[in-house]
């Protein structure tokens, strides 16, 4: 069994306590984790505010915090086939995509680097006498970034790349589920030369270690990903710290396509957006809202292609769809289909287990065909290979049909009508639109969600701003004595 440790102040540690982790393709444990309790959080805690403090990292100018981050982005590029084989041993995706996105992720670590100087404050235009005003970006503390067992790395370097970038300093918890690749990600950090104490890595289980980071009186910013029972805990938590907080959460994302779409390559879109990391993305295109012109040729292809996914070993590169991430959410997800199906939907295709597996915990892409908005499987985030189609006839009803969902997160429009597909994209309630694609992104890009899908962007220039506060600096220039030091000036 391999062992993972915590990494503090510079320093690898074995936790108080550990917890086995399991490998979800062979539900075996497969290596021992750190269990880090409250007194280890707040060793954490105080270790990157000594650090933000610090003149080793507070004394770094920007452009030297940037050169610092291109380090790390080589290092990772280094260190991807490592971490992504950890991370497809710990969460069951794919080796095939754990590595392809690890490489991509290089990519933001190289974006946030190069923003590092590239912010800057401001001189007001003042509207006073004798007076000059300007604005100073600072960092804004110690930062508290929380990571769901999924794309590990991309929802770590959205969040660390900004936060260093800006001169915040932070504590990375990882999840209970999966923490492999970022203690991984952590030895990588190590060797790049930051000051200690700039990144903590932590994992533990969310009601010991998640509360008593996000409830810690130095923590000033936690940036947040996981689902919205979780970031309701978080923000009543946050009470206790006012800290600014920034939630990515759940999604429950509409695909509408119209009759004029390309079949094929439609066909391909959905499938992807849905089938690819076995559905368990935020994304996951998980409600097909199909015209009914186009309807049947368009369920044919997809089923075809649901049908001909090579599941299996994740750790095999010809694999397309590894197994569900746990147990739990394995029957969770059946009991949802079992439901749905009660509930007068349809199976195509899919709706348990494969056969060709004994062990793991794999269930099959399926489609089912809802004939009501309150089918299930519809108006849950199942987190799994399971598509929900939903069928309308005019425009206004695929709009009402993709915004009836608490969600809003990622969304898709499958037209070769230009003027209607910018109508669409206007109206649709979702921090994302893709025309005619899905589930592409950048580090250039905003993302993040409406609703039960969060608030805050993550991604994109702006995004660095949100890991700073503003300090207004006023200067009187006249050497003439004040006169009335009662009025207000
Ligand atoms: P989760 O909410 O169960 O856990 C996320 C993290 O929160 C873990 O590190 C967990 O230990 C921690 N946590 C749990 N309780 C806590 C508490 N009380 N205080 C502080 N931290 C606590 O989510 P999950 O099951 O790991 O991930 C799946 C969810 O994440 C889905 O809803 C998915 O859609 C969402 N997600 C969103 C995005 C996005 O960018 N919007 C990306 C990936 C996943």
């Amino acid at each position: 069994m391999r062992k993972f440790q915590l990494y503090i102040g510079g320093k690898f540690e074995d936790g108080p306590s550990n917890f086995e982790s399991f490998n979800p393709a062979t539900e075996k444990p497969w290596a021992i984790m750190p269990d880090a309790t409250p007194e280890v959080v707040d060793r954490a805690v105080r270790s990157a505010h000594r650090a933000f403090h610090d003149e080793a990292w507070r004394g770094l100018n920007a452009t030297e915090r940037g050169k610092l981050l291109m380090k790390l982005a080589d290092a990772l590029a280094e260190a991807t086939p490592a971490i992504a084989e950890i991370e497809t041993i710990d969460t069951g995706k794919v080796i095939h995509e754990t590595a392809s996105q690890i490489a991509y992720i290089v990519e933001y670590f190289r974006y946030f680097a190069g923003l590092a100087d590239k912010f800057a404050g401001q001189h007001l235009p003042i509207d006073k006498k004798d007076m000059e005003v300007w604005l100073r970006r600072e960092p804004i503390g110690v930062v508290a970034a929380i990571i769901p067992w999924n794309s590990q790395l991309f929802l770590t370097a959205t969040k660390l790349g900004p936060a260093l970038a800006a001169g915040c300093t932070v504590v990375l918890k990882a999840s209970e589920e999966a923490p492999g690749p970022l203690l991984e990600f952590a030895r990588v950090f190590d060797r790049v030369g930051f000051p200690p104490g700039v990144l903590n890595v932590i994992t533990g289980r969310g009601a010991d270690c998640g509360i008593a980071l996000t409830s810690h009186p130095l923590i000033s910013r936690i940036a947040f990903t996981g689902g919205p029972e979780t970031a309701r805990h978080i923000v009543r938590n946050s009470a206790h710290n006012l800290a600014v907080t920034s939630l990515e959460l759940g999604g429950k994302s509409p695909v509408v396509v119209f009759d004029d779409a390309n079949v094929e390559s439609t066909a391909s879109a959905i499938v992807a957006g849905i089938f690819a990391a076995a559905g368990q993305s935020c994304v996951a295109g998980s409600r097909l809202i199909v015209q009914r012109g186009i309807k049947a040729a368009l369920l044919k292809r997809v089923v075809e292609k649901a049908e001909a996914i090579r599941m299996g070993d994740p750790s095999d590169p010809k694999t397309q769809v590894g197994p569900l991430g746990t147990r739990r959410q394995r029957d969770y997800i059946e009991k949802i289909v079992a439901e749905s199906i009660a509930a007068g939907a349809t199976l195509l295709c899919g709706g348990k287990r494969p056969e060709h597996l004994a062990k793991g915990y794999y269930y099959l892409p399926s489609v089912l065909d809802c004939t009501s908005i309150n089918t299930p499987s519809v108006m849950h985030e199942l987190f799994g290979p399971v598509l929900s189609v939903l069928s309308f006839d005019t425009e206004e009803e695929a709009l009402q049909l993709a915004n009836d969902s608490e969600y809003g997160l990622g969304s898709g429009v499958f037209t070769q009508n230009l003027s209607r597909a910018h109508r669409m994209s206007a109206k649709i309630k979702a921090g994302v639109v893709w025309i005619n694609t899905y589930r592409a992104i950048s580090p250039l890009a905003p993302f993040g969600g409406y609703g039960l899908s969060g608030y805050g962007r993550e991604s994109g220039a702006e995004s660095i701003l949100d890991y700073t506060r503003t300090k207004s600096v006023w200067l009187r220039t006249s050497d003439d004595p004040i006169p009335d030091p009662f009025v207000m000036r």
